[in-house]
């Protein structure tokens, strides 16, 4: 039987220990890494076919999506969700494909608002989102308990912006459900651009100056080889450092301090008080020593790495009748053997079966 370490009683149990007394104790990884965030996939489907996500070569009318009957409810995320926090998570992202996709999605941050961490903390809740529905959304949102959004923006260029999302969807109504989310206090509003090169990096410099002193929070994501359809090569890259040069000949910038460990991107602050900026360099300077993520898939499988090609079944588990406690044991003795650290082997070994893809397990 495997060991589980714990980060709170200063010593080791084994995982059959865990599943009786341990349970609000929060387990550590074969690394010694936490578990703290949860990712949840809500849907694998999107009104967006991203040129770098969901290519529509692959998603189109023959890819066969989840069906419904497959989808965890609602009540079995939470469930999860709840599990997840007496074991050390304190931060839970709704994703997906489009989140904002799935039916009632406000009644399950109601239900994950309720949820607590061992020592009484409401759980931190956000979402991310392409932003299509947010502007008739995010009052509910706010209303059902959510704390803050992201939202993905490739380019303001309309053109470019139709081309990689391959949709009719126009950036305006985009910008107007950042600034709805804003307005409704899902603030600060985060902004992701992933930044493919030679396709949208001149639109670098467009969108820092959009967002400078916006209040909103502009983040550059290098475009990633995650899943296996979309085309990915090293060529494709520009790094966090080619990104940051072209911003600060313009705006000079300075470092900002983490706010926490496992915080993805780094940050950086323009000097003369436009805002902040974030640069998430999963490929030229990977982080996965402060990994603390989880990511729970549409119908239930637990994965521990963005780019895994496996993941850890856990509706059947909930469909046998499975208690908490058994779950919360199941999950820590997952959690405790994972030794994922893909990043930073990239280029090192390929991996024998298919990555999953990010329209599916949702970054
Ligand atoms: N549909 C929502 C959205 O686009 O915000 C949520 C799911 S999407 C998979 C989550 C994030 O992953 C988005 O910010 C998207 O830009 C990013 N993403 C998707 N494919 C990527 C890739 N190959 N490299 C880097 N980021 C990627
Ligand atoms: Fe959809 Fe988001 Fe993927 Fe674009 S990045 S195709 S919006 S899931
Ligand atoms: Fe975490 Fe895997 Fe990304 Fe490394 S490669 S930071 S372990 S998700």
């Amino acid at each position: 039987m495997s060991r589980v370490i714990f980060n709170t009683a200063n010593s080791s149990r084994n995982s059959s220990a865990s599943a009786s007394a341990g349970m609000s104790a929060a387990p550590l990884d074969a690394r010694r890494r936490p578990l703290r965030d949860l990712r949840i996939s809500v849907t694998d489907r999107c009104n967006f076919r991203c040129t770098y996500c969901m290519p529509r070569e692959v998603f189109n009318s023959s890819y066969e999506f989840m069906p419904h009957s497959a989808l965890l409810s609602l009540e079995e995320i939470a469930r999860v969700a709840g599990v997840a926090a007496r074991l050390g998570v304190q931060k839970i992202r709704l994703t997906g494909g489009e989140p904002l996709l799935r039916k009632n999605i406000e009644g399950l941050i109601e239900m994950l608002a309720r949820l607590r961490t061992p020592d009484g903390q409401p759980l931190q809740l956000t979402l991310t989102t392409n932003g299509t529905l947010l502007a008739q959304k995010a009052q509910a949102l706010k209303d059902a308990g959510l704390n803050r959004v992201t939202v993905s923006l490739d380019a303001l260029d309309e053109r470019l912006f139709e081309s990689m999302s391959d949709s009719q969807v126009s950036v305006n109504r985009v910008l107007k459900g950042i600034d709805e989310a804003a307005r409704v206090g899902l603030a600060p509003v985060k902004v992701n651009m992933v930044v493919r090169k030679g396709m949208n990096d001149e639109q670098i410099l467009p969108m820092a100056r959009h967002f400078r002193h916006s209040g909103h929070i502009l983040r550059f994501i290098e475009f990633m080889d995650v899943g296996s359809t979309n085309g990915w090569n090293l060529d494709q890259v520009l790094t966090g450092r080619q990104i940051l040069a072209r911003i600060a000949a313009e705006f000079p910038l300075e470092p900002v301090q983490a706010d926490y460990r496992g915080e993805v991107a780094s940050r950086w602050r323009y000097v003369d008080g436009g805002g902040e900026i974030g640069i998430i360099t999963s490929v030229s300077q990977p982080f996965c020593g402060d990994c603390t993520r989880a990511r729970l898939s549409p119908e239930g499988k637990l994965f521990l790495c963005l780019f895994a090609t496996q993941g850890h079944d856990l509706r059947g588990l909930i469909r046998d009748g499975a208690s908490d406690d058994d779950l919360a044991a199941r999950l820590a003795g997952i959690w405790s053997a994972r030794d994922d650290h893909y990043s930073e082997l990239r280029g090192q070994h390929t991996p024998d079966q298919p990555k999953i893809e990010m329209s599916y397990i949702g970054g």
